[in-house]
């Protein structure tokens, strides 16, 4: 979410602003959180109905829903410009210095954050310490390697919106993946039992196996790889009798709540979220301090050696690959149960709206996706291929993410012009967000619309996957 009076541009020093009349994203209602003690002689004085059993809260006292409490309030606020740093670090590459690998984690918390999101940076601390000192011995990545430290982001994302629409431009052209940590260790290690803390990242559906593959050579606390101790988490989460597969193993439904949002959904770049989760309980408030994750969150710090591990390996191996690690065939194939699930949860009628030509477009989407795959594999294995070959190729890969963004955004909401991806107002995932916002509203002819979109957009990947395969079939 942008700056409230920047919307779509960098708030830097000499920015032009709205007024704050104007800006669309200030709320109108001033809000603020009241500790219990004084929120008790407003809530015990209502006289109103009594809220639903499950509205009740903590304190002795009956909730009601209405009920004549005159307070008054005096609002006293600084509404004040401040700085926001962003600390930025970079290694150029050595070969593709044009194509970047970000790194990103933020920096200002609520209160003490521990874990939130003082975890994160812990791990990204070391991880810049490792990569400076490969630096140091003359190793350096083939694509360049950027790390940043947010800042303000528990303020609306404020620091990597305003990075990202500030270099726009570039990011557009090179960004190949953004990897994101907030919380590196989100859960009481102490309490978790013999499985340990679930590993659970989100990533954008065409990196998912590359993660997965990724997760096999990185050792977790328990001294299994992080892989297995992957699947053993998740068949306890799931309540699984069977080890998950793993093609389930990364969540690819991506909300919002933390940095990612800018280079996803405004700027259509492939992200990834890392991150270790359990039981937790002092999100966001003045227990979630040093002490907690010192006693009770990651006593030993092996979560966060595990996640800057993860981290790295995943960044190196995109900064060093010849060919992209991206899989569209399984990105198609997730592309395809969000769309049968929309369905599904909103008992769409093909009266109303049909979406099999969707359906269909999306296997040749998949078909386009997998034979360029194995097209690539043959001859790598069979030949080498030239390095100028090999580059046309990631070009062409590097598109199709920037191919599902939509410039006029999704309805209502301009500045989100990812087609796949979106959040809803609570930070929620929203897969195929303007379809689905249409059809939940039973708009019949804006779901139409939407779908026509999503259809022209896919209809553009696939004629850029066979494209690929072609010139990369029949030229040397
Ligand atoms: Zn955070």
């Amino acid at each position: 979410m942008p700056s409230p009076t920047t919307p779509g541009w960098a708030s830097v020093p000499g920015a032009r602003h709205i007024a704050p009349e104007e800006a669309q994203s200030l709320p109108k209602i001033p809000a603020l959180p009241l500790s219990w003690r004084d929120a008790k002689p407003l809530l015990e004085n209502m006289t109103g109905p009594e809220v639903p059993k499950n509205w009740q809260g903590a304190l002795p006292i009956k909730y009601r829903l209405t009920g004549a409490v005159t307070a008054h309030v005096k609002v006293d606020m600084d509404t004040s410009m401040q700085p926001y740093t962003v600390v930025e670090a970079r290694i150029r590459g050595s070969e593709l210095p044009d194509e970047w690998v970000l790194f990103g984690n933020h920096r200002d918390a609520w209160v003490f954050g521990g874990v939130d999101p003082s975890s994160g940076t812990a791990s990204m601390m070391e991880l810049t310490r490792a990569l400076g000192e490969l630096k140091e011995r003359g190793i350096r990545p083939r694509r360049t390697l950027v790390a940043c430290s947010w800042d303000g982001e528990e303020y609306a994302l404020t620091g990597s919106t305003e990075w990202g629409e500030e270099f726009a431009d570039d990011l557009k052209k090179k960004l190949v993946a953004y990897l994101n940590v907030d919380e590196s260790v989100a859960g009481a290690a102490t309490t978790a039992g013999a499985e340990g803390l679930s590993f659970s990242p989100s990533a954008v559906a065409s990196l998912a196996p590359m993660l997965v593959e990724a997760s096999k050579d990185v050792r977790a606390p328990s001294g299994k790889s992080l892989y297995e101790a992957w699947r053993a988490t998740s068949k306890r989460d799931a309540k699984a009798r069977a080890v998950p597969l793993d093609s389930t193993l990364v969540e690819t439904r991506i909300g919002s709540g933390s940095d990612h949002t800018v280079f996803l959904n405004h700027l259509g770049r492939p992200v990834m979220n890392l991150g270790f989760t359990g039981d937790y309980g002092v999100y966001h408030s003045m227990y979630d301090d040093h002490y907690w994750m010192e006693h009770i969150g990651d006593p030993t710090f092996e979560y966060h050696v595990a996640l800057t591990r993860i981290w790295g390996l995943v960044g190196l191996r995109l900064a060093n690959a010849d060919i992209l690690p991206f899989d569209f065939g399984f990105n198609a194939s997730k592309l395809d149960k969000f769309l049968a699930e929309l369905e599904q949860k909103n008992k769409i009628d093909a009266r109303e709206l049909k979406l099999k030509k969707l359906h269909q477009r999306i296997a040749e989407f998949q078909k386009a996706g997998n034979d360029l795959r194995e097209a690539t594999v043959r001859s790598l294995t069979s030949a080498s291929a030239s390095r100028e070959k090999i580059e046309c190729l990631n070009q062409q890969l590097l598109q199709v993410e920037s191919n599902w963004l939509e410039p006029a955004g999704i309805p209502g909401r301009p500045w989100f012009q990812h087609l796949l991806y979106a959040a809803r107002y609570t930070y929620a995932h929203l897969e195929f967000p303007g379809l689905t916002e249409a059809v939940e509203k039973r708009d019949w002819k804006l779901a139409s619309q939407q779908a026509e979109l999503i259809d022209r957009a896919l209809e553009k990947n696939i004629k850029l996957l066979h494209a690929a395969q072609n010139s990369w079939e029949n030229n040397k």
